[in-house]
């Protein structure tokens, strides 16, 4: 299920915290994937010590309608070409392998399979899907199953007490708050539909897009 760096089972850890091993898994339409998810990736593994992230391309996300989707195989060789020189990032194909809606809940009870015990999983998403995320199939189901990293984004300011007192009416296990960490990051200004909208006026897209993305867009005719 890993298509890069596939000696993620068999691979010689080096655990932070006893021998509790920590992945961050960071899920996106990825259409494509460009500087920004790689920079929030990094900051993520530097700030929460991960021994590495997982970038899992979704198959339809359930959450945002998406103009110009290209294939899920586009998008995960894309990611592929993005990772490649960073030997903490891996891609998986689950949810494009699972097909239809692609839920975190399921998709977070498979890498538990995968994974041995003493795994810890944390989820990075933006400010701006905590606030959504009660909407998610199973949410407290999988806050009980993983750690969420939430990272400010502009527009987007929440901070834990605001979400604390708004989850406390929600949240049956109050002590799941507990699983949600904020990290500070920078945040590269860039999105995909940016990334879209310039390759379609034939606009350059270079330090927005690692250029073996870019090499692939342009082999493979995409966005235009
Ligand atoms: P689109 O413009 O097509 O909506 P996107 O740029 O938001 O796409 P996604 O693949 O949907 O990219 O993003 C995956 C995750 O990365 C989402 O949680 C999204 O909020 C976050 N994200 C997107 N762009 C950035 C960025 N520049 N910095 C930090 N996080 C980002």
């Amino acid at each position: 299920m890993i298509i890069q760096k596939s000696k993620v089972k068999s691979q010689k850890l080096k655990p932070n915290a006893g021998n509790i091993r920590r992945i961050g898994i960071f899920g996106g339409t990825f259409n494509p994937i460009h500087n920004g998810h790689l920079l929030i990736a990094e900051e993520a593994r530097v700030s929460l010590k991960l021994d590495k992230v997982i970038f899992i391309p979704s198959a339809n996300p359930p959450h945002k309608e998406v103009s110009d989707l290209v294939s899920g195989r586009h998008r995960l060789k894309m990611a592929g070409a993005a990772i490649k020189n960073n030997p903490f990032f891996s891609v998986s194909d689950i949810e494009l392998k699972r097909g239809g809606r692609s839920y975190s809940i399921e998709t977070i009870k498979t890498l538990k399979e995968i994974y041995r015990k003493g795994t810890k999983f944390f989820f990075i998403m933006g400010a701006d899907s905590i606030l959504e995320f009660m909407t998610w199939k199973n949410w407290e189901d999988l806050l009980k199953l993983c750690n969420f990293a939430v990272y400010p984004r502009p527009g987007y300011k929440i901070n834990l007490d605001v979400l604390k007192s708004r989850m406390k009416k929600k949240l049956l296990a109050k002590s799941l708050v507990k699983n949600i960490i904020f990290f500070q990051t920078r945040v590269f200004d860039v999105s995909s539909t940016e990334v879209r909208e310039k390759i379609k006026k034939g606009e350059s897209v270079k330090y927005l897009v690692p250029e073996g993305v870019i090499g692939y867009i342009n082999k493979s005719k995409l966005y235009k």
